[in-house]
């Protein structure tokens, strides 16, 4: 079975290559952050819809008002929501308030805080300049513009705007439903009474969390013992879904039967090995027409992959632009030997230092089965393969884990 090692940038472009985004669907604005338009959002009124005030004061006439102090007759009033009817005559003003609609004959807006009211009289003691204090008709956006569009991730932002163009509702990519399960005689899921050789699964859990991050909705489907039947029974359950995760038992092993076992009920390899560490036997394919990953067994390895090649394809299937994870820039904080063929991913801590380059320090344990390590880590350094050695000082990409 040898087969040549795939760098990771073109085993993430064969992956997304295969994948189709999920059919739209109406949702309502509550439900709408964090997803991907299906549509353009158009905006269905003009914004203001009128010229408004923008500060609460006195509607006037600038010609009236251009010597200071100016005596001016109030004549009416325009709350937000409301509106003076009349048109506005020499010598005239109108009491208004922020939002309100600018009355004919209004050119300016003179604010409270420059006026004095004695009764029906106010006098303005700053001169006014025609639109000023004026929001125009259509100054946010006009009925018609195409205000979002299509493929967009949906930010709080973006949601207060597709409601200002007035939409309860946005049609969205249905998330991608990713059904997985891992594989192994030495599994038990957490709290579950467990054997001297056994090991607890971490990987379901960690799968279905990354899984919610990224968008997309997790289907556990458990753990199958490592026997072809049930292997293929596991996997039957995960049709209808949008994508089939399954992990470990992906190499060469004599007990990794994932490839062999469903290889006989309808699974197309595209490929199966990358360029990469931690996690070389990673396997992608078709399983009965649902796009496949086959994710290492070890649960950093685990992690990482589905980091580098899970979530993008999440994107994908959301309508959205995949891309590899996003990297910064870092200064090496320990010196590390030359990279050998495979792509590494090492799990480092950062240190800020208020204006300066953040300093990324590699672990020094780097083991693809240390969940400790990569919970604790900030980020992941990522080295080209043949990257020459590296001294203190020197800037890396990295790949930041979490937020502080
Ligand atoms: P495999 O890919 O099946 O050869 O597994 C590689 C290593 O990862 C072995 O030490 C497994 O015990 C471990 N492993 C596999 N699946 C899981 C899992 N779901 N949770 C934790 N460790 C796992
Ligand atoms: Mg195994």
């Amino acid at each position: 079975m040898a087969q040549a090692l795939i760098p990771v940038a073109e085993a993430r472009a064969r992956i997304l290559a295969m994948l189709t985004p999920t059919a739209a669907e109406p949702v309502m604005l509550a439900n709408a952050a964090g997803r991907v338009l299906a549509e353009d959002v158009v905006a269905r009124r003009t914004q203001p819809p009128a010229d408004l005030s923008a500060m609460d004061g006195y509607a006037v006439r600038a010609a009236d008002v251009a010597s200071v102090p100016a005596r001016l007759r109030v004549v009416g009033e325009a709350p937000a929501g409301g509106a003076y009817g009349g048109t506005l005559g020499e010598g005239e003003a109108v009491r208004i308030f922020t939002g309100a609609p600018v009355p004919q004959g209004a050119d300016a807006i003179v604010i409270q805080e420059d006026t004095e009211r004695y009764g029906d009289i106010v006098i303005a003691r700053e001169s006014a300049v025609p639109g000023r204090n004026i929001r125009r008709a259509g100054l946010d956006f006009k009925e018609g513009v195409t205000g979002l569009v299509s493929g967009r991730k949906l930010s709080p932002a973006d949601i207060a705007f597709a409601a200002a163009m007035n939409h309860p509702s946005l049609f969205l990519h249905r998330r991608p439903r990713v059904a997985f399960f891992s594989t192994g005689d030495e599994l038990v899921r957490p709290g579950m009474p467990i054997g001297p050789n056994q090991i607890v699964s971490s990987n379901n859990d960690g799968l279905a969390a990354l899984i919610v991050e990224a968008g997309g909705v997790p289907l556990d489907l458990g753990i199958a013992p490592d026997r072809r039947e049930t292997i293929r029974a596991t996997a039957r359950k995960a049709i209808g879904a949008d994508m089939l995760v399954t992990l470990g038992g992906a190499s060469v092993g004599d007990h990794d039967l994932v490839q062999s076992a469903l290889a006989e009920d309808g699974l197309d390899i595209d490929f199966w090995r990358i360029a990469m560490r931690p996690g070389k036997p990673l396997m992608f394919g078709r399983y009965r027409n649902i796009p496949m990953l086959g994710l290492p067994g070890n649960p950093v390895s685990a992690q990482v992959c589905a980091l580098l090649f899970l979530v993008p394809a999440l994107t994908k299937l959301q309508g959205g632009e995949a891309t590899a994870p996003h990297t910064t820039l870092a200064r090496l904080g320990a010196p590390l030997a030359e990279n050998d063929r495979r792509e590494d991913y090492l799990r480092a801590s950062i240190d800020h230092v208020p204006g300066e380059i953040p300093v990324a320090t590699p672990f020094p344990k780097q083991d693809s089965s240390m969940l400790s390590l990569l919970s604790a880590a900030d980020c992941l350094i990522v080295r080209p393969p043949h990257a020459p050695a590296a001294e203190v000082g020197e800037m890396v990409s990295v790949i930041p884990l979490r937020q502080h």
